[in-house]
């Protein structure tokens, strides 16, 4: 059979499972946690991808409209007529500041400007001089576009409409441009429509639709990682000194890495010209596009995550980025609510068992305390039945020592003499001891009863049996006295002599007359109550039987009554002849 487990060992058992058991639950919610931030992250990724997509696609359209509508003003044949007639005074060295020409152009072009959001125009010469401008102070020089991007005027030149992406100028606001290029009635390019583009609007209108959540910004740069539209967060960047409180963000910012987080307090190390461009940055200004969700600085040093493209046909980078904390809100709501699910669970199992060791240490109590009340009721029972055995082997003691004893003298009865008697012979004879009987029967005690009633009769006896008793006859435990029957006593003593038996019968017969009870009808001068004696005493126990030995004794006390009373006789074999006689 199994032993039953001690509570401690149940405690610890119960720990060690509860323990295991939630360290299961904690590993699987690990686990889960980071299935639901993998899963996140990808969702994360997939959004900014495709935002990114959207903003590319959106600005190519865009594009495309732009290209459509200024190459539609470019072939108009008004237009391509006045042009004409302007570059021909060009190549005359009229004033064009004074050409009525231009004037025309301009009253033309500027309802058409103004309804784009567009800051100027140029028509461009082969020679890329401008001929036509919304100021004259541009007039006959060089065109802009020609200065620092002359691969690209070349292409309008070749017939085709063209974006030229965001130029910073010295001194000059950064301008961007769509050319078509204005073709003669032989399809020959006699000169370019230059619509100078607002970066600022133009991209804002793109980038803003890639705004998204609280963090979430979608931004234009270029190859040198200089930001081309307005940042999201310009009021940061102001606080933070990266621009002037009157600068905008656009072309103002380099999307450089701080080397951390500078709205958390983070003071750069290295001067803002010598810090490197943000990771997103540097792989986009290389020509690659890609994406990261494992975090990175931007250029608040804030951890975001981002996807970003460069664009190599119109020569700039889009990127699309989020804060890390934002993008990953979900996933940490979730995770807090897992760890609190978890918490609340843990506490509750730990009340449990709390509760279950209270429960158990109660039960446990309870059982003590029944086991120590039943052991007190045990003790109490097993008092009372040892007292209850005590008192029946006391009865039982008494019981059997009122079996042997004679009721009216407090002296073994006839019985247990007889007992004894048979028990020492054998005793006797086996050991070749000797043994002896002194039998005496009281005098006259007929005469007694009648002469002082029964009970006084009985109180006699009742005084014999005290003195006897009390006297110091017996010696020896196996030595005893007895009521034999009526007013007859006898005395056994074993291993004894004859002059001891002597001396005992002697003395009972003294100190019973000694007694000194009044007995006035013995018919004797003593008037006191007296006793007859017989005794025998035997050395040679196999030739008499103990019935044999009581009856000479018998044989010896009337002897003594036959004597006249009140004496000792020794049994002899002539008194035996005698009595048969
Ligand atoms: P003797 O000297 O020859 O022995 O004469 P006795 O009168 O003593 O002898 P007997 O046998 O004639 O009488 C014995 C009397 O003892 C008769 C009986 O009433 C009386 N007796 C025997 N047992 C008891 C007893 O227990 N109580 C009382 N009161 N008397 C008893
Ligand atoms: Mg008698
Ligand atoms: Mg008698």
């Amino acid at each position: 059979m199994q032993q039953p487990k001690h509570p401690k060992q149940q405690s610890i058992r119960a720990i060690t499972l509860i323990t295991t058991f939630m360290g299961a639950v904690i590993l699987l919610s690990v686990f889960a946690l980071k299935q639901i931030k993998a899963s996140t992250t990808e969702q994360i990724r997939d959004n900014l991808q495709t935002l990114l997509l959207t903003v590319q696609e959106a600005h190519h359209i865009l594009v495309e409209q732009r290209r459509f509508a200024v190459s539609s003003i470019a072939e108009t044949a008004a237009i391509v007529a006045v042009s004409k007639r302007i570059l021909n005074e060009y190549h005359g060295g009229f004033p064009l500041a004074d050409s009525e020409n231009l004037r025309a152009f301009r009253q033309f072009i500027l309802p058409i400007i103004r309804k784009f959001g567009d800051q100027g125009f140029f028509i461009i010469a082969p020679d890329y001089a401008n001929i036509a401008a919304m100021d004259n102070n541009s007039l006959g020089r060089e065109n802009l576009i020609a200065r620092h991007k002359p691969e690209l005027l070349a292409k309008v030149f070749n017939g085709e409409t063209t974006f030229i992406p965001p130029i910073k100028a010295d001194k000059e606001a950064a301008t961007m441009f769509i050319v078509a290029p204005m073709l003669d009635s032989q399809q020959q390019v006699i000169a370019a429509l230059a619509l100078r583009i607002n970066p600022r609007s133009y991209f804002s209108s793109v980038t803003t639709i890639g705004r998204i959540g609280e963090t979430g910004e979608t931004y234009a740069f270029d190859k040198s990682g200089t930001l081309l539209t307005e940042s999201r967060f310009d009021q940061q960047l102001r606080d933070l000194n990266i621009i002037s409180n009157n600068q905008s963000s656009s072309f103002n910012v380099l999307i450089k890495d701080p080397g951390g987080d500078l709205t958390q307090g983070y003071k750069a190390k290295l001067h803002y010209e010598q810090r490197p461009l943000t990771l997103m940055a540097a792989q986009a200004t290389q020509g690659k596009s890609g994406t990261n969700t494992e975090g990175y600085r931007d250029y608040r040093g804030v951890p975001v995550m981002g996807a970003w493209i460069w664009d190599h046909k119109f020569q700039f980078g889009i990127a699309t980025e989020i804060n890390v904390e934002e993008a990953l809100e979900p996933y940490y709501k979730t995770r807090n609510t897992f760890i609190q699910v978890l918490s609340i669970s843990l506490v509750m199992v730990l009340l449990l068992l709390k509760l279950i060791f209270h429960l158990q240490r109660q039960h446990r109590n309870r059982i003590e305390q029944t086991n120590a009340e039943l052991e007190q009721r045990v003790k109490e029972r097993t008092a009372d039945l040892e007292k209850m055995q005590k008192e029946l082997s006391e009865a039982n003691e008494e019981l059997a020592m009122l079996a042997i004893t004679d009721s009216l003298t407090g002296l073994y009865n006839r019985r247990h003499f007889d007992n004894q008697l048979s028990l020492e012979w054998q005793r006797c004879l086996r050991d070749n001891k000797s043994l002896a009987i002194i039998l005496f029967d009281v005098d006259h005690f007929k005469q007694y009863n009648d002469h002082y009633g029964h009970l006084m009769g009985d109180m006699c006896l009742k005084n014999i049996g005290s003195l006897l008793n009390v006297s110091d006859i017996t010696k020896r435990p196996s030595d005893i006295i007895a009521r034999y029957g009526g007013e007859e006593f006898i005395v056994m003593l074993s291993n004894t002599d004859r002059d001891y038996c002597i001396q005992a019968a002697n003395a009972i017969c003294q100190k019973i007359r000694d007694l000194a009870i009044p007995h006035e009808y013995t018919g004797k001068s003593s008037q006191v109550v007296t006793v007859s004696v017989g005794f025998i005493i035997c050395n040679n126990l196999e030739s008499l039987r103990p019935n044999q030995l009581v009856s000479r004794a018998d044989i010896a006390l009337y002897s003594a009554k036959d004597a006249g009373r009140n004496q000792v006789v020794e049994y002899h074999d002539d008194q035996r002849i005698a009595s048969r006689r």
